[in-house]
Order: C-alpha cells, then structure tokens, then sequence
C-alpha cells in the first residue's frame, strides 16, 4: 500500500488528484484551507483518508502533513504539491499583497512542502510532483505575476530532481493547460470580458475543448507510479497541444 499527500485536495485539479490515487489504492492525507469542501473531497474517496484543514503558506501545516501520513499510514510515497491561486491583473494594477500572496501560495508553501517531505520521501525513494502550469512554460497575457510563480514552480522541480536523484527521490512539474475548475471561473471573472474569454479558451487549445481535472490527475499518478521510474525533472504539458504551438 502507497501513501501519498495532496495538498489544494478540496477542489478542482487537487480533489480530482485524490479521487485518482484513492481509485488506484492510495491511502492519502488530504490538505486545504476550505474544510467544508475539503470533507466533501474525502468522502469521494473512500477509507484510507486523513484531512488536514490549513493554510499551505503555513510552514507547520506542511510539516503535520508529513507527521500525519507517518503516524497514520507509516511514510510517504508521493507528495502533490497542488494547491495555488491565479491572478489576472496587469503589473501596474498588482500590489504587494498580490504578489506576496501568489509566491507565498505558488512557490513558498511547495518549498515549505518539499523541506517537510524531504526526509520521509528519502526513506521510501519517493516521488514530487509540483502542480505548475503551461504559463510557467510559455507566457500568458494578463497574468504576469501568476506566470512568474509557475515559472518558479518548474525550475524548481528541475532542481531538485537534480539535487534528490542520488537518493532516488524522482521530482516533476505538470503543467496543465486550461482546465475546468472553480480557479478557471475566478479568472474569467477577473477580466473584463468574462463570457468572451470562457468563449475562446474551449478553442484555444488544439485539441479544441477545455482540459478535465481527472486528466491533470491521471498525469500526477503516472509520474509517481513504476512506470515513470526512469522519469525525473521535467515538466510535462497536459494542455491539448497549447505549447506545441
Ligand atoms: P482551484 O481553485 O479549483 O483549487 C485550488 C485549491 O487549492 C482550492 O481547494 C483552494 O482552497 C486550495 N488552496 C488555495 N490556496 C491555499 C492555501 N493557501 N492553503 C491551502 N489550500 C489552498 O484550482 P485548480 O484549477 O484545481 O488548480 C490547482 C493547481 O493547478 C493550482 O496550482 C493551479 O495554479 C494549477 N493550474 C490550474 C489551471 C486551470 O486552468 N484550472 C491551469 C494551470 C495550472
């Protein structure tokens, strides 16, 4: 039996992340600062679920994670450092509660979750996946601050791909493309033409429909699977054919 931490795990991409694995018999430790939804995500996935509600930017909610997984299941398999937030707003408009708001959420908090799990993913030459996103591999308008953080996010999976792999720790980055979640609807909300830009992100993708949490999902558990076990430090598309573009 594997056992996997999930963080953002109440919504979208991240409650999708828990359905996956629970299905392919994780036990998990789920954490998110939203409860209520949080409770409702676990309930999805059966027994082997411990929640943890809190805020990720919080270095001892990222540490009690760890503990949780450990005294409850006995080490850590994977850890998917998922939870983020976005922001659509030019760099003249954004002030410094936004952008300490995104590196604290997008890059602080996964750098507080790796120092956490470093030692127990060690243990079981374990796996990270870092939820980035296709605007951390190509720019994307409107959002330079959100761009920057997962641009961030995937140079920092490369790294420590590179500094863990001699203790056989894999470490990758997804990069998800426009994908059907709460976070796709708070975007569109932000721009000023909301129901022109829900109109062309369906055709914005080659593959001319908006991506599903579940296929976000199903990338996170291949990387931390067997078959991915030669697979470490790369940041893998899972946009439709956005960035073959
Ligand atoms: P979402 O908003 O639907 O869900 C994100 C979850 O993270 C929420 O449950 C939220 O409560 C939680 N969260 C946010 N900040 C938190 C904090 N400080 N502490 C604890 N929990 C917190 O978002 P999503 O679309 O499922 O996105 C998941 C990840 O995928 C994010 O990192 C996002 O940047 C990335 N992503 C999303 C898209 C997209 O189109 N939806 C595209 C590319 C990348």
């Amino acid at each position: 039996m594997s056992t996997g931490i999930v963080t953002g795990a109440a919504n979208g991409i991240g409650a999708a992340c828990a359905r996956a694995f629970a299905g392919a018999g994780w036990d998990l430790v789920l954490v998110d600062r939203d409860e209520g939804q949080l409770v409702q995500a676990a309930s999805a996935c059966g027994a082997g679920v411990e929640i943890l509600a809190g805020d990720v930017t919080d270095r001892s909610v990222n540490a009690a994670a760890v503990t949780r997984a450990e005294d409850r299941f006995g080490g850590v398999d994977a850890v998917v450092a998922n939870a983020g937030v976005n922001l659509a707003r030019s760099i003249d408009d954004t002030g410094d509660e936004d952008i300490e708001r995104l590196f604290a959420v997008n890059v602080r908090a996964v750098i507080y979750l790796a120092q956490a799990a470093h030692r127990a993913l060690s243990r079981t030459a374990g796996s990270l996946v870092i939820m980035a996103s296709k605007t951390g591999l190509v720019a994307q308008r409107d959002s330079p601050i959100y761009c920057a953080t997962k641009g961030a996010a995937i140079q920092l999976a490369r790294a420590l791909a590179l500094d863990w792999a001699p203790e056989g720790i894999r470490v990758n980055a997804v990069c998800p493309g426009i994908v059907d979640t709460p976070m796709l609807e708070s975007f569109f909300d932000q721009l000023p033409d909301p129901e022109r830009a829900r109109a062309e992100s369906a055709t914005a993708q080659p593959l001319g429909r908006l991506a599903r949490p579940e296929e976000c999902a199903a990338a996170a558990l291949f990387l931390v699977s067997e078959g991915a076990s030669f697979i470490t430090g790369v940041a893998l598309p899972v946009d439709g054919g956005f960035t073959a573009e």
